[in-house]
């Protein structure tokens, strides 16, 4: 690595790839320097991981935490809280990784790009929600977008086999693949009845709460159908979704010629956490190695359109573009929210979805005022649809 240290934001510190992103800077302290951090409550991990890496910047959700953490924190560390406290610490650093979850990772991403600093994203919802917004925010001299989501780390790889930088039109399509969550293969009948339990029991990947149901509806798989077009800037129509139960192929590019390039690696997020940290370099530690001199097995096939409408209900929502994918992914937010306090079915999440979609007008979301008025209507419609 070279001789000076990067400094790293990691807001959302606390939850699923926050702590993977701490097990990465842990064996790399003489390349990383964490500087800031962020999380919504949890304000004892919070402390303690401020107090680990010395982090001299921290900030919170909520102004009612700010007495307590500051007690825990002592005088030298400085407080910042909100949405505002999220923007502040997204131009404090080289790197900023978005771990925050949800919509309320939006500022963030804009903070980080406006500033021109690296975005090691793992916050879909804010690329998803605000695409054209982000797009002009890319633009900014020095600003890039890497990505931590294992599916598109694997395709920023493959499409390095890309002879083209711009459109990619050597570039067949890109195939997502997906693990296809703990109810693949369970019928209709079966899948009305699923708990939150159930949902919660990923079979390859331990994620926080929110991707985690995001994963059994197969939302999960749509929404990364629109992150992925955002991300490389091929439409959805050249973006295909297979199941791959061992989740080890963690996608592929197929090529004209019909050479399909793809990354495999155990399925740990270190790995692409790593990736997006290291770059240009790739730092010397093999996360999620694979061992060949055992039996390894690995199939592909077909996802189940019609028993997971969720993947439809995305691909529609990007043929429709402006504001429809920020409508999907917050009327999705506020029914997964239900579904995990105890207050809906499983079926009634993307059946939830579907009829907020079907209130949808088109808006081509200009403005951020405008991205914000959207995320509150869909949000409106989804809550009294969950009352009906
Ligand atoms: P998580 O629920 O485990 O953690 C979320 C983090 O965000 C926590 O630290 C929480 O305190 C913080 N947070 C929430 N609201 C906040 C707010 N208003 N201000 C400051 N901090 C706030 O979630 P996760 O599984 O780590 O996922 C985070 C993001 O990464 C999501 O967008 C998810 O889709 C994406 N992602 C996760 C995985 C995975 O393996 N967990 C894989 C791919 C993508
Ligand atoms: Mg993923």
């Amino acid at each position: 690595m070279s001789s000076t240290r990067r400094s790293v934001a990691l807001l959302g510190a606390t939850g699923s790839i926050g702590t993977q992103t701490l097990d990465v800077l842990r064996r790399e302290p003489d390349a990383f320097e964490l500087v800031a951090i962020a999380g919504g409550r949890r304000l004892g991990e919070l402390a303690a991981i401020a107090e680990e890496f010395h982090v001299r910047r921290v900030g919170i959700a909520s102004e009612e935490d700010r007495e307590t953490l500051s007690e825990l924190l002592g005088p030298r560390v400085e407080l910042v809280v909100g949405s505002s406290g999220l923007s502040e610490l997204a131009q404090s650093a080289d790197i900023v990784v978005n771990a925050v979850m949800g919509f309320a990772g939006l500022p963030v991403t804009m903070a980080t790009l406006e500033s021109g600093r690296r975005l090691a994203l793992a916050n879909k919802e804010s690329l998803i929600a605000a695409a054209p917004l982000v797009a002009q925010a890319r633009a900014t001299p020095g600003a890039s977008v890497l990505p931590i989501d294992s599916e598109h780390c694997a395709i920023h790889q493959c499409l390095a086999s890309s002879n083209s930088s711009s459109g990619y039109p050597d570039v067949r399509r890109l195939l997502l693949t997906a693990s296809g969550g703990p109810f693949r293969g369970w019928p209709k009948e079966r899948l009305a009845t699923a708990s939150r339990d159930d949902a919660l029991r990923h079979p390859t990947w331990s994620m926080g709460p929110k991707i985690t149901i995001d994963s059994s509806t197969l939302m999960n798989k749509g929404l990364e159908v629109l992150e992925a077009s955002a991300l490389f800037g091929i439409e959805v129509g050249r973006v295909d979704v297979v199941v791959h139960p061992q989740s080890i192929v963690h996608s592929m590019v197929e090529f004209v010629d019909g050479s399909v390039v793809a990354q495999l690696s155990r399925p740990d997020m270190r790995l692409p956490i790593a990736y997006c940290l290291g770059l240009p370099e790739r730092l010397d530690h093999a996360w999620g190695a694979i061992d060949f001199t055992q039996p390894l097995a690995l199939s592909f096939e077909a996802p189940d359109y019609e028993s997971f409408p969720a993947l439809e209900l995305a691909y529609a929502a990007a043929r429709r573009g402006g504001a429809a994918p920020a409508w999907l992914s917050a009327a999705n937010e506020v029914a997964v929210e239900a579904f995990l306090a105890g207050r809906i079915s499983w079926p009634r999440i993307v059946a939830t979805v579907a009829a907020v979609m079907d209130q949808y007008i088109d808006d081509p979301l200009a403005s951020l005022s405008d991205l914000l008025e959207n995320d509150a209507t869909a949000r409106r419609l989804a809550h009294g649809i969950l009352e009906e």
